[in-house]
């Protein structure tokens, strides 16, 4: 690896600084991240409204990152990700700078997203087929929805039911804090059709649908992101509906989504450095040298250093367990901390003359929660800790 200067100014031994093509990319994605800047605060003041307009650069690109490739088409955005595969650190690079955009703006955008990752690792290809088909609008929405009102953190315990009905499923149940569910067009839901783990499957749902009805929450941060309630009173399923129905029991449903969210952990890690980035340089602009700010940007460039390095992991073993949580961890925390130096250093009442520093230290807390608590992420880590065989490698799951 070779010594280079980051964007920082500091100099770095990094796995994006000493590649140039992931170095192009990083600076591609900043350049269309100002979208997001541009547009933040009007959707965060009245989110049922304003959007990223759907023509736009950030929207082609954000849609284009989670295509599969026969699909990407010419546009400005697939310029920026020439050479583009779809790796783990190739979405990181990206992720954290659009997030340094405004990470309430990018969970808000039409795409395929999360909901994405998990069809085209569970779906047949004809569930793939009609899933991307139903995003290439590039207005589209998806969900995903794991979360209950009782049940975030232990999925495994979730109630929603998918019950046998004549010609298929119908479901039953409440799903709270989905993104974008009040006004996304097709997704996918997770359910159980009995009491063990293994019988929770994934389900793609389409909108709108009789038997769903849905709201959504007026949250204080990432508002931009429509988290939404949903409830479910035997909603159609048809069997093609289900994803994995080709995969062994034991990689279907929750199981098999677990992969993916080694992957969309490290991604909301660096949706949180991103926003701690921009509000050092934020806070850089209004006090330039402001005592402090030095140690927590040297903190903040070292949990992205761990973001990259924890999705190159993801890209050699994809079954990691403490290295995304790592990344997690030491990232989601870092907003809430430089949103309290911001209010030391600027002094009283300054976060509120500023719209954007203000959004942002509302938007910070909301990463400790996504993809798991700190706390989880403690447990993950504990657990890869243990599965180390003797040569410090983990065993896969
Ligand atoms: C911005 C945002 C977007 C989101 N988007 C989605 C989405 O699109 N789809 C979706 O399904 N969900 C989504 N969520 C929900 C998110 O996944 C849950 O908030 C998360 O899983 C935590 O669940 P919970 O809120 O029910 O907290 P709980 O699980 O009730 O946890 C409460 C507290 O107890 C602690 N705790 C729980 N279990 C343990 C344990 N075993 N050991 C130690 N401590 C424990 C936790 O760390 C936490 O501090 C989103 C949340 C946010 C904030």
């Amino acid at each position: 690896m070779t010594a280079t200067a980051t964007d920082s100014g500091t100099t770095a031994y990094g796995v994006v600084d000493g590649d140039d093509r992931l170095r192009a990319l990083r600076a591609g994605v900043a350049e269309v991240a100002r979208e997001l800047r541009e547009h933040a605060p009007a959707i965060d003041a009245d989110p049922e409204r304003a959007s990223l307009p759907y023509d736009s650069a950030a929207v082609a690109l954000i849609r284009a990152a989670a295509e599969p490739p026969e699909r990407r088409g010419t546009t400005h955005a697939t310029g920026v990700l020439a050479g583009w595969r779809g790796t783990c650190l190739e979405r990181v690079v990206a992720t954290l700078e659009l997030a340094r955009g405004d990470a309430g703006a990018l969970l808000g955008a039409p795409g395929p997203a999360l909901a994405g990752i998990v069809v085209d690792a569970l779906g047949s290809a004809a569930q793939r087929d009609f899933f991307h088909d139903r995003v290439a609008d590039g207005r589209t929405r998806t969900f995903f929805a794991m979360t209950e009102p009782a049940h975030g953190s232990d999925a495994t315990a979730l109630e929603t039911r998918l019950e046998r009905v004549p010609g298929g499923y119908a479901l039953f149940g409440r799903k709270r804090y989905i993104g974008n569910a009040a006004r996304g067009g097709v997704g996918v839901v997770f359910a159980r059709t009995g009491a063990s783990p293994l019988s929770i499957r994934a389900v793609l749902v389409e909108r709108p649908a009789a038997g769903w009805t849905a709201r959504r929450l007026d949250t204080l941060g990432l508002r931009g992101a429509w988290l939404s309630e949903i409830d479910f009173d035997g909603l159609p399923v048809a069997e093609e509906q289900l994803l994995g129905a080709h995969l062994p029991a034991s990689r279907r449903g929750l199981w098999g989504a677990v992969r993916t969210f080694n992957n969309v952990r490290i991604q909301v890690g660096a949706m949180a450095v991103g926003t701690a980035l921009a509000m050092l340089d934020r806070v850089d602009e209004l006090a330039p040298g402001a005592p402090g700010g030095q140690v927590l940007r040297a903190r903040v460039e070292a949990a992205r250093e761990l973001a990259y390095r924890a999705a190159a992991e993801v890209d050699r073993n994809p079954d990691p367990r403490a290295a995304p949580a790592v990344a997690k961890l030491a990232g989601s925390g870092l907003p809430v901390a430089v949103g309290q130096w911001a209010a030391r250093v600027l002094g009283p009442g300054a976060l509120l003359t500023d719209p954007l520093l203000e959004k942002w230290v509302r938007d910070a807390r909301g990463f400790e929660f996504m993809e798991g608590t700190s706390n989880m992420q403690r447990l993950h880590i504990a657990d890869g800790h243990l599965r180390r065989g003797p040569h410090r490698a983990e065993r896969p799951s």
